[in-house]
């Protein structure tokens, strides 16, 4: 289906443009083709192209390598790395496929995506380290992840992540009110971060461990199980060379991935990354390459929506 670059750029614009061309500009309706990609207003003649504004923008990659690529990583089950993905398509260095496999990681996660609802289990874990490891420790080699986990009967419904700087009430009630519709009910161990969970418009439920933390496992399953397929991901697919820098855009990832684990049509998957990757702003390499900085950036719209959020650090080094 897409092994010209005519076929693809269709598909971009049929994808960009749903209804019809709009001029960014001046948000009129007819335009001219000039050439492979670029098109002109035929009111305000100014041009815009069909991947400007996209993280296909600036490319001289022919567009049908780039649609390779996204097959491949979104048809392979547990993803590409970088090393995996250059071997695929033949491409020369290492470091275009290291940055395209970060590109499409940022089209990973939906705009304004659903908060997780009905019963939700909420834990944290070090990831670097064994399971036992104990909150507070303060270990600076492992970084610390908050982890949401939707129930769904006795199964998981929908996941999410994010790497703390510790775990202090002010930080996982942020985690919480950016994860989890009010009204949900909020499973916990007894940690006091979590004491005032009923506050922000949760049922809380307690779930006291008697001595061990090991026994957290089987109190809160699902989350367990989502942590050790976690690590199992980044161990296995990534070979544990995550660094804390860019451990978000992994968790983006594997979220991504396991939200959909159960669509059968691994087309879908590709559409919805291609869907995503033009809707969302250019990646540039710099934002690949400081993490820090774009999620600073990347935190600011859920002002909007009325909830209150902070730049997260990426770094507990
Ligand atoms: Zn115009």
């Amino acid at each position: 289906m897409f092994s010209t670059e005519k076929a693809c750029r269709e598909y971009l614009f049929r994808l960009r443009w749903p209804a019809g061309f709009i001029c960014p500009y001046c948000g009129k309706t007819e335009c001219w083709t000039i050439g492979e990609i670029k098109l002109r207003c035929a009111a305000c003649r100014r041009l815009t192209s069909i991947t400007a504004g996209t993280i296909f923008q600036d490319t001289h990659t022919p567009l049908p390598v780039w649609f390779r690529a996204i097959w491949w990583v979104t048809t392979q089950k547990n993803g590409a790395s970088a090393m995996n993905l250059q071997r695929v398509l033949g491409l020369k260095s290492y470091e275009t496929a290291w940055t395209w496999l970060h590109k499409f990681r940022r089209a990973m996660v939906r705009p304004g995506r659903e908060l997780l609802s009905g019963r939700v289990e909420v834990d944290e874990c070090y990831i670097g380290a064994p399971e036992e490891e104990l909150r507070g420790r303060g270990n600076v080699d492992k970084a610390l992840v908050v982890v949401a986990v939707e129930e769904n009967g006795a199964g998981i419904g929908r996941i999410r992540f994010r790497q703390i700087p510790d775990a202090s009430a002010a930080t996982l009630n942020l985690f919480l009110c950016d994860s989890v519709q009010p009204g949900s009910v909020v499973r916990t161990d007894g940690w006091r971060g979590y004491q005032k969970v009923e506050s922000l418009g949760y049922k809380h439920e307690v779930i006291v461990l008697k001595n061990k933390k090991e026994e957290a496992s089987e109190l809160l399953p699902r989350v367990h199980l989502v942590i050790s397929l976690l690590r199992r991901w980044l161990m296995g697919t990534h070979q544990g060379a995550v660094s804390h820098k860019h451990l978000d855009y992994y968790l983006d990832e594997f979220t991504f991935r396991f939200n959909r684990r159960k669509s059968l049509n691994r087309g879908k998957l590709f559409y919805r990354l291609i869907q995503q990757g033009v809707a969302i702003e250019p990646v540039t390499l710099d934002m690949i390459l400081h993490p820090d900085n774009e999620l600073a950036r990347r935190m600011a719209p859920a002002k909007e929506n009325g909830t209150t959020s902070l730049p997260k650090q990426t770094n507990i080094a």
